[in-house]
């Protein structure tokens, strides 16, 4: 075997197959090849034996919200790649919105590449945006390598993305479908929505009245009736209505090119356990109670729900106001959200292969990005280290995230990364941060 500078040896290595005693061997950042556990080090190479800790493919977190450049001060390219890193978290694909200006056009998304590149310290993609007056754009933006577009159908919270009506989704969507583009939707329905009892209120309760679940309903029914007409390929984001698998469900086994995310929050939060006042639980849709969670992880079990990623939303502390109704909605959770999800997840009665499925194969997927997600040969050399049964209390302080606000404080959690790997370089050692060696990505290549 030629050229291996590195090999990572574990008793426990997630693989395609299964998780066995392995060494993975690492050539140029690129695996070469998936070695027996005893196999002689090739000369020249390292060994870096993690013993019992379990080797998972690096995650890939396709909804980030990192805010950078305009709005730096809620989140930016240097902490929030940071807080990917220590949480375990290799690739990231950065939202349109939120950050000024938006990745509406080809030039933005220079802006923002420029901005990233010199501060990324995981690999960092994008989607691009479908505004009601960027159709003309979506090709360009498609050619020059953004991984899909992403469309609000109800006010998305800043006023330089607004939403698209049903017949702007039917022109955008004929645009995407005709360059075998994905659109990845924010799906709430502005009508129900305003029908639904808005009021200024500290008790979370109003809030979940005022995003009632008939909103997301109706949004998906909607979204998958455009896609079965234009046949066009569409991804539901942060899916919180637990009502709406059976619609996805059925669309999946018509054959309709539909998928479907879920986050942490409503995997492992409930509505039941919010404090009043307390917005920073507050995102759209909302969390839902405790009975809709479960539904949620039969959709999981079930193969419905395609995978699980963060929509870390943050914002500067004085936006997240006691009243529900004008704080800011968005989690921050980006470094959290793989203890989160295990800790829940062996509650229930899975296995770290689930988790991979979810928040690593699955996320690359949804992307196309082909060299992440998996521990195999010819994929690149992004893993996750970690002790699954060592605990720790969630400390707001220890988070790299610009603003250390988050839902999980005090939490306890199950699954301590205890180191991160890209291309095959170590750049997290127990918290301790390597400095920047993201590569900026671009669909397809
Ligand atoms: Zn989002």
């Amino acid at each position: 075997m030629v050229d291996v500078n590195l090999v990572l040896r574990s008793t426990r290595v997630i693989t395609p197959e299964g998780t066995r005693p392995a060494a993975i061997a690492v050539s140029g950042g690129t695996i070469a090849a998936l070695l027996p556990h005893d196999a002689e080090v090739p000369a020249g190479a390292v060994l870096e034996d993690v013993g019992d800790d379990v080797v998972l493919p690096g995650l890939v977190d396709s909804h980030v919200h990192v805010n950078d450049p305009g709005r730096t001060e809620w989140e930016g390219f240097w902490t929030a790649t940071r807080a990917a890193a220590a949480g375990g978290i290799t690739t990231i694909v950065d939202m349109p919105l939120n950050s000024l200006p938006p990745t509406t056009t080809v030039d933005n998304l220079r802006v923002k590449q420029e901005v990233a590149r010199a501060k990324a310290h995981v690999d960092v993609g994008f989607w691009g945006g479908a505004l009601p007056d960027n159709v003309k754009d979506l090709r360009a933006l498609h050619d020059a390598g953004v991984y899909g577009f992403k469309c609000f159908l109800s006010p998305s919270g800043v006023e330089e993305f607004p939403e698209l009506d049903q017949e702007q989704l039917a022109q955008s969507l004929a645009e995407i479908a005709g360059f075998g583009g994905l659109m990845i939707v924010h799906a709430e329905d502005p009508h129900h929505l305003a029908a639904a009892p808005q009021k200024s209120s500290e008790q979370y309760a109003d809030f979940l009245a005022s995003r009632p679940r008939d909103a997301e309903n109706t949004a998906i029914q909607n979204l998958i009736d455009q896609a079965r007409r234009l046949d066009a390929r569409v991804h539901v984001l942060h899916l919180s209505s637990s009502e709406a698998l059976p619609l996805i469900a059925a669309a999946k086994a018509e054959g309709l090119k539909v998928t479907v995310e879920s986050c942490p929050h409503f995997l492992t939060l409930t509505a039941e356990e919010i404090p009043d006042g307390a917005t920073e639980f507050k995102c759209c849709p909302p969390i839902r109670e405790a009975v809709n969670q479960d539904a949620l992880w039969q959709g999981l079990a079930d193969g419905v729900i395609d995978c699980i990623v963060s929509d870390h939303s943050p914002s500067t502390a004085d936006l997240k106001t006691p009243d529900f109704s004008s704080a800011w909605g968005g989690i921050s959770s980006l470094q959290l959200g793989l203890p989160a999800i295990w800790t829940e997840a062996r509650r229930r009665g899975f296995d770290l292969t689930d988790v991979v499925r979810w928040m690593s194969e699955g996320p690359a997927r949804l992307a196309g990005l082909d060299r992440k997600g998996a521990i195999e040969a010819g994929r690149d050399a992004d893993f996750a280290v970690i002790d699954p049964d060592a605990t720790f209390t969630v400390d707001p302080a220890e988070l790299q995230h610009r603003n250390r606000i988050t839902a999980y404080a005090g939490k306890t959690l199950h699954g301590v990364v205890k180191s991160t790997w890209l291309h095959g370089r170590r750049i997290n050692d127990g918290g301790t941060l390597a400095e920047p060696s993201g590569r900026l990505l671009e669909r397809n290549n």
